[in-house]
């Protein structure tokens, strides 16, 4: 396959989440009307299309919606709207000036846009990174994929699973658990205490779950599924916990890997972008908003997030997302002028 086909727009917007979307729906309604929204899934949305839990939208919406039906919202938004949302296509290179390679059903081809925004959220950290030993049976998911799976494909990985995380995240897992009607066997945390504020930390109780504080996973058990769990707590003592799965949840890192691949400087304290106060990158053609853009640890971010004196690792919630692709897409609209 060759690079022949090359594109121009006014502004490529790379995810089409709550981030790119609302900066797509800004830029618009402002008279831009040469704005592509570049989406590698095979449906517009971002991240909510996963989560078939509420609360989504109250902030843009006045309601309280599942993120399936704010996903949904969002796009058709966006569509009437007449902005261009091309699905299926992943961009693969950021270049000098504007220039992305994309890779689409159709091939490869290169869009040259005048300006580009980059919102392209962010991940959990898989098994892989995390450095747990043991096997490599099946069984193992991260909180996304267990929503993808569960609310887009109707499938249940798991029944006994045991959760590993107490962000604010790993209790939206347990509330796609018990919509599945697979029962947690217990949610482990490294730390003395669960990374979320009350009342959510409480939540565990109402879904019979148990929370073992000070606990790590020591190794992973069994060969073609999972087993059990090794755990090791803080005095050293190590324990197995039967179980026939296990859910990596949180420790969220900015989907980043284009940005570090590129030109544009790279923050590493934060795994991000780096940005001025306009949200501009070093390249003065691209734009970050949305999850892929993290504060550092002292500024903070969703304290609904975090229990007090530790450091923020989880999403900021959607309405913060949508907010920032908006104002983004001022300030670019005003550097275009
Ligand atoms: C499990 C879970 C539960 C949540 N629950 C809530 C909740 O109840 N309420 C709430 O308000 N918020 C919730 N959130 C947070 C919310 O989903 C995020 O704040 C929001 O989706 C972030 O928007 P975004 O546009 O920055 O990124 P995202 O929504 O993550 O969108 C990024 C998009 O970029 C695309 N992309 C990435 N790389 C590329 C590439 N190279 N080429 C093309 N496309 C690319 C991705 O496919 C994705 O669609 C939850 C998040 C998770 C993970």
């Amino acid at each position: 396959m060759t690079n022949t086909i090359k594109e121009h727009c006014d502004v490529a917007i790379i995810g089409s989440g709550p981030a790119g979307l609302s900066a797509a729906i800004t830029l618009q309604k402002s008279g831009i009307d040469n704005i592509i929204v570049i989406e590698r899934d095979d449906e517009a949305g971002g991240t909510p299309r996963h989560c078939g839990h509420p609360p989504f939208g109250f902030k843009e919406y006045k309601q309280i919606l599942t993120g399936p039906k704010y996903a949904n919202k969002n796009v058709q938004r966006a569509l009437k709207l007449g902005i261009e949302i091309q699905c299926k296509t992943t961009v693969t290179n950021l270049g000098e000036h504007g220039e992305l390679s994309l890779a689409t059903p159709e091939g490869l081809k290169t869009l040259v846009a005048k300006r580009v925004i980059i919102a392209t959220g962010t991940r959990e950290t898989p098994r892989s990174a995390r450095f747990v030993s043991g096997d490599r049976a099946l069984g193992i998911y991260n909180t996304g994929a267990l929503q993808a799976m569960v609310y887009l494909k109707g499938k249940i990985p798991f029944k006994r699973p045991v959760i590993v995380g107490t962000e604010i995240v790993s209790f939206s897992a347990l509330l796609t658990c018990r919509k599945a009607g697979i029962k947690p066997v217990a949610m482990i945390e490294a730390n003395s205490k669960a990374s979320v504020r009350w009342p959510i930390y409480y939540s565990h109780y109402l879904f019979s779950t148990k929370l073992l504080l000070n606990s790590k996973i020591n190794k992973l058990i069994g060969k073609n599924r999972i087993e059990a769990v090794e755990i090791i707590d803080k005095t050293g003592q190590i324990s197995t916990l039967d179980c026939d799965g296990v859910l990596f949840t949180g420790m969220f890192t900015p989907e980043s890997s284009l940005v570090r691949m590129s030109h544009l400087a790279f923050d590493p304290e934060t795994y991000s972008p780096t940005v001025d106060q306009q949200g501009r990158c070093s390249d003065p053609a691209y734009y970050a908003a949305g999850n892929l853009r993290q504060l550092p640890a002292e500024e903070g971010r969703n304290p609904l997030c975090y229990a007090k004196g530790q450091a923020p690792q989880a999403v900021n919630v959607s309405g913060f997302c949508w907010d920032q692709g908006r104002e983004v897409a001022k300030n670019l609209l005003k550097d275009l002028e």
